[in-house]
């Protein structure tokens, strides 16, 4: 080959070279021995900044972060003699930092390695997507996690409520147990109606109260129970005519000659849903007999008492009627002692006719004797003695209110009747230390009198209202402040108003007064028939 030959392939080697170089797809440089950039093409330009010709003479760890690395990368493309790669990051010309994995050969000669071959490769995106990745990845773990923790948690909680349900379950087969024992041991006779009303449990005491046995009466329905002649007088006390059970709270029900039973209804439900009725009988036969025996004693103890109290009565109104006939026979203070030995007589006897009156009505012997009156001739002879009785009372102004003029007729027993207004205005008396009683009398929309008795007094404690026509009820307000009296009077009252067709009731507050009233029906009025009751 000619020199001239050889030249010109020489210059076609440099200039494929070069243009290989500046082709080459990825950012590439030529250092020496010393590190130090020979040349570069127009892709390492472009990544680090600096022209081909700038970069020439440049340290190659001058373009990197990490300069004590560089060491360590040539130092392993010595040693391994191969291609070394490394990440590092490069700062280009603008001092912005640029991730790039750098790659390195020798370059060698016989003599041994001249300098390297360096090529670097931009792995920002790279980077940013591996961090995409790692946090994707990093998200769905953590999914992972959530979701596994999830079903833990939900098999636990369904472990936990399948234990719950298995001691529900327990729980209510135990007071199941208990439920039926308490029903079986119960001092009380039991009978449960289920919602169709057809009797589904009876205890073994409603069992031994009726002398029934159990199976010839379960199952059957309410209606068809009044063939069983056992339990016809229970049927018929709690059935109504649509043959459902009705509404009873602590009725009495007559049984035999001394047989009492008390009997409760009770509707049982459960969020609305009927589920039947409990019937309750109690044995009151005991309590009945007592209370008979009490009565009897108290009717026979008034009894007797009634002819010495008549006696005395008797005697001390001879010596005022011969101390006001002859005077000087009994001095002032005798008189005195006389008079209030004869008022205590007079309450002693009210007392006894209040006995006398209760065990009558208890009885069912307190006798009516009706007559058609018209209504203020039937009280006024109570209110004249009582416009006498206020006059010893001057903190107390007693008015008498009558609405109208003209009053209907009603039929009333005169005595009775007088003995309500009596115990209103007595009361009035005793529980009013000043200011107003005032009895009115008026008529209303429903054909009806309307007596009432108004007072300034010490009302009726609330808590205590509802037991007021009890008998020998007294409000502890007015026991406290040692007022006489018995409790009996309001309770004769309303067996008396009671017995007229009438309703006694009335409105108080304590420490502002109260005001009692009963009503009754004028002639005109149909419901007056009731009197032929009596
Ligand atoms: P008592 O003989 O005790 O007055 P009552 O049967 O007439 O018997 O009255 C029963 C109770 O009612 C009284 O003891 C009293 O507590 C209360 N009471 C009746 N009337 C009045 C009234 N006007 N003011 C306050 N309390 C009254």
């Amino acid at each position: 080959m000619t020199k001239e030959n050889k030249n010109k392939i020489a210059e076609d080697f440099k200039r494929y070279r070069e243009e290989l170089k500046s082709f080459l797809p990825i950012s590439f440089c030529v250092v020496n021995i010393n590190n130090r950039i020979l040349e570069s093409n127009n892709l390492f330009e472009k990544l680090t900044g600096y022209s081909k010709v700038d970069s020439v003479g440049m340290k190659v760890e001058d373009l990197f972060l990490e300069k004590e690395e560089i060491e360590d990368f040539f130092y392993d493309i010595k040693k391994k003699e191969k291609l070394a790669k490394k990440n590092l990051t490069l700062v280009t010309t603008k001092g912005k930092p640029v991730p790039v994995s750098i790659s390195g050969l020798a370059r060698k000669k016989e003599s041994g390695i001249t300098g390297y071959f360096l090529i670097m490769e931009d792995i920002s995106e790279e980077i940013v997507k591996k961090k995409e990745m790692k946090e994707e990845l990093q998200k769905k773990k953590k999914e992972l996690e959530k979701k596994t923790k999830q079903m833990g948690d939900s098999r636990s909680a369904l472990l936990n409520i399948l234990e719950d349900v298995d001691k529900s379950y327990k729980e209510a087969e135990k007071e199941r147990t208990k439920t039926a024992a308490i029903i079986e041991n119960f001092i009380d006779g039991m009978l449960f109606f289920d919602e169709d009303r057809y009797l589904s449990i009876i205890n073994p005491k409603a069992k031994d109260f009726f002398d029934i046995e159990t199976e010839k009466v379960t199952g059957q329905k309410l209606e068809d129970l009044l063939t069983c002649s056992a339990l016809k007088p229970l049927i018929d006390f709690i059935k109504d005519e649509k043959n459902q059970i009705k509404d009873i709270f602590r009725e009495e029900l007559r049984m035999g000659e001394e047989f009492y039973l008390e009997v409760t209804t009770t509707q049982i439900k459960k969020d609305e849903e009927d589920l039947g009725t409990l019937v309750h009988v109690h044995d009151i036969s005991r309590e009945k007999r007592i209370e008979r025996i009490k009565s009897e004693f108290v009717s026979v103890a008034a009894h007797q008492l009634r002819t010495p109290l008549s006696g005395i009565k008797w005697t001390l109104e001879t010596f005022l009627e011969e101390a006001s006939e002859e005077k000087g026979k009994l001095d002032e203070d005798e008189v005195s002692l006389i008079k209030k030995a004869y008022n205590a007589n007079e309450r002693m006897v009210g007392l006894v006719n209040d006995l006398l009156n209760v065990s009558r009505i208890e009885e069912g012997r307190y006798v009516y004797e009706p007559e058609v009156i018209d209504v203020y001739e039937a009280i006024k002879p109570v209110i004249e003695e009582y416009k006498e009785n206020f006059k010893e009372r001057e903190d107390l102004n007693f008015k008498v209110n009558k609405v109208k003029k003209d009053l209907p007729d009603v039929r009333v027993d005169v005595e009775k009747i007088g003995i309500v207004i009596q115990n209103f205005l007595d009361n009035a008396i005793k529980y009013t230390d000043e200011g107003d009683v005032v009895l009115s009398i008026d008529t209303d929309d429903e054909n009806m009198i309307r007596i009432s008795v108004q007072d300034d007094g010490v009302g009726i404690p609330e808590e205590q209202q509802k037991r007021l026509f009890d008998k020998f009820f007294r409000a502890e307000n007015v026991v406290r402040k040692d007022v006489e009296g018995s409790g009996l009077g309001l309770f004769i009252s309303k067996n008396i108003i009671e017995a007229h067709g009438g309703e006694i009731d009335f409105n108080s507050t304590e420490g502002e007064g109260s005001i009692f009233y009963f009503t009754i029906p004028t002639i005109e009025d149909e419901a007056s028939e009731t009197i032929d009751d009596f």
